[in-house]
């Protein structure tokens, strides 16, 4: 009997111009690479039988699996600032929805399952090297805490791909609360159909905002929680030293999730400048760039939202610029209190946004690494004896020491323990994330070696980013400088 999954379908449900009925294309010989089992139960299907020949093909999109209703989902975007009318999944096919254990809907896609007609003249297929770099950069952000998709599956479909070269293809399987993207409203925005916007309003207000059902202006009110998720997301990757890559419109998630990862990488170095895509060239997504890209994104939505905001343009306007002004306070209030926690701070005073960008300006001018440098401040922040392990990563130490002085006068302050802002600290400074140099060196052993070992460890590694793991020390190391990957790909 087929495998069936236990869909309920509503974006399938809406007007045929949201989407086009496409099914996957066959592959030669699917074999499954890896299954996220615990997240398979999460979604309520069976590991033991994904995780089987019949599994692989459904993964790989040979065959689909009953109850499955697959369609490419239209959208638009702005691709680097240049409004695209229409782009849509070109290479994504979303088998249908679930109700996961927690009673939260959730997209099953296949991402690199065959061409579709939004495919224009891509190929519809994705490579190994790119699915790795989502499967373990999405794992990563999902145990790091930060909201995102997540991936189910990755399957080799033992053919090759073109690009610069003849690469294995492969196929991601994707899981999202939704792939609704500010580029979905645009797509309807430009054709001017704003009973559609409507339509997607209500869909997304249901879907992702209930709350909001039964407020007075629910479409003011989405903008808003729009406004905020995005906000909080964003202050969330500055946070943990991210760098999403292609901040397109049409990449940004309207459930606040981040999504489409492709040429995204943490840093390793404080340098808020980082851009590491191959393809930003004027370095329009770089690290600090990123929250008022974030508001661009948004502000392309309000103005897709306008005619359900006020029948009078200027009002709707004026409406819409008001919430839109929100994103500042929403984001200033989760960075700085990411920060004041990322320092071990409990209380709050006027000067530790002074304090903590102190510590960054020092970090940026000493070349320490981010991560390394919270994490060992977890340390220090417990037993001042390890203060050489942080100043040891800075260029200067002695411009470190200055810091650390400030930041113990403030310690000094407030009542609690130092093993208790030892504890909390680590909890919000990972030890581990998906270093760059790693994630290359994995896809490198899975493409020359067909070696996944590599690959295994590191994902394990990820799904414990708060505790130590003395076995897997070297994991947290920044790259040596022969190691460093200063330039990532799309890869599409
Ligand atoms: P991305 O850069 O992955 O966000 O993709 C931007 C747009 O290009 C989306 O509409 C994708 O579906 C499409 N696209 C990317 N790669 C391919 C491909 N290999 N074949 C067809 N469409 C693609
Ligand atoms: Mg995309």
């Amino acid at each position: 009997m087929t495998l069936h999954f236990p869909f309920q379908n509503t974006y399938a449900a809406l007007p045929s111009n949201f989407f086009a009925r496409v099914a996957p294309t066959p592959v030669a010989s699917p074999r499954l690479i890896k299954l996220n089992r615990p997240l398979a139960l999460q979604l309520g299907l069976d590991p033991d039988r994904l995780d089987s020949p019949e599994g692989a093909e459904i993964l790989a999109g040979k065959t689909l699996p009953g109850g499955a209703d697959p369609i490419a989902m239209a959208y638009a975007g702005h691709q680097f600032g240049n409004f695209v009318p229409q782009l849509g999944d070109g290479r994504a096919i979303l088998l249908g929805e679930v109700i996961d254990q927690d009673g939260v809907r959730r997209d099953i896609q296949l991402k690199g399952s065959g061409p579709t007609p939004f495919s224009r003249r891509g190929d519809g297929r994705a490579a190994l090297g790119p699915v790795l770099r989502e499967y373990i950069v999405s794992e990563a952000m999902f145990a790091l805490g930060i909201p995102t998709t997540r991936s189910l599956a990755a399957t080799i479909t033992g053919e090759s791909v073109m690009r610069e070269t003849m690469l294995p293809g492969a196929v991601l399987t994707r899981v999202a609360s939704s792939h609704i993207r500010v580029g979905t409203f645009q797509y309807f925005g430009a054709r001017g159909d704003t009973d559609a916007v409507r339509q997607l309003a209500d869909h997304v207000i249901a879907r992702h905002y209930p709350e909001l059902s039964g407020a007075e202006r629910p479409y003011h009110a989405l903008l808003a929680a729009v406004t905020a998720r995005q906000a909080r997301l964003v202050a969330r990757w500055l946070l943990i030293g991210f760098i999403h890559g292609v901040m397109n419109t049409d990449n940004t998630s309207i459930s606040g999730e981040t999504i489409d990862y492709g040429p995204c990488a943490f840093m390793d170095d404080y340098d808020p400048s980082t851009v590491f895509s191959s393809i930003d060239e004027m370095g329009r997504y770089r690290y600090a760039h990123q929250p008022r890209i974030a508001l661009w994104n948004l502000t392309r939505l309000a103005e897709c939202l306008l005619p359900l905001l006020a029948d009078d343009q200027d009002k709707a306007v004026a409406e819409a610029q008001d919430t839109l002004a929100t994103f500042s306070d929403e984001f200033n209030g989760a960075y700085k209190e990411g920060l004041r926690k990322k320092l071990g701070l409990f209380s709050e005073r006027d000067d530790d946004q002074l304090l903590a960008q102190a510590l960054l300006d020092t970090m940026a001018k000493g070349h320490a690494d981010f991560t390394l440098t919270f994490r060992r401040l977890s340390d220090a922040a417990g037993d001042t004896a390890d203060d050489s392990n942080v100043r040891q990563l800075f260029a200067e130490p002695v411009a470190f020491d200055e810091w650390a002085l400030r930041w113990r006068q403030r310690l000094a302050e407030e009542p609690q323990s130092a093993a208790e802002r030892q504890i909390a600290m680590r909890a919000v400074n990972p030890a581990f994330i998906p270093r760059n140099h790693r994630v290359e060196a994995v896809i490198q052993a899975a493409m020359s070696n067909d070696d996944y070992a590599p690959f295994e460890e590191l994902v394990a590694v990820l799904t414990k980013p708060f505790e130590d793991q003395p076995a897997f020390a070297a994991y947290a190391d920044p790259p040596e400088p022969h190691e460093r990957v200063c330039q990532t790909f799309c890869g599409t």
